[in-house]
């Protein structure tokens, strides 16, 4: 088995889409961005609403289900008993969104700059800050 080489972006996103970004602060892959497809809808045509959509049918299986998407179904919700049973969610991926570039969560992105601005040789600021602290050190100068 030969190693594959990998390559990344300056961002540090493996370029080769076959893996995940990793969260920054964690490590762990980064979750697929995925579009979820609601089946049995009331409504009389197919709507699209971004993030989900919704169709009239009611596929009685995964592989039926995939017929009415043009990307793969990477999961799905059924609804209903026996005769009834239909697939009701279908979660599908374009092959290439995750939900982040950098962090699994809000909560990671927020304990990472944490981390940055606690660590002894950051120096890493926004202007905002900087015309903030100035102002502030201004004030102080002129009591
Ligand atoms: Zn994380």
């Amino acid at each position: 088995m030969s190693k594959k080489m990998l390559h990344y972006s300056g961002e540090g996103r493996c370029m080769s889409n076959v893996l995940p970004p990793l969260c920054r602060y964690c490590g762990k892959p980064i979750g697929k961005r995925t579009k979820t497809i609601m089946f049995g809808s009331s409504d009389q045509e197919p709507a699209d609403h971004g993030w989900f959509a919704t169709r009239r049918e009611k596929p009685r299986t995964r592989a039926e289900a995939q017929r009415f998407v043009n990307h793969p179904i990477v999961s799905v919700r059924y609804l209903g008993e026996g005769e009834d049973r239909f697939v009701s969610n279908a979660s599908v991926w374009d092959g290439v969104s995750y939900k982040d570039d950098f962090f699994c969560s809000n909560e990671h992105a927020q304990n990472f700059a944490y981390a940055v601005v606690q660590s002894p040789d950051n120096k890493l600021t926004t202007q905002a800050y900087r015309d903030a602290r100035d102002a502030q050190a201004q004030k102080i100068k002129e009591k």
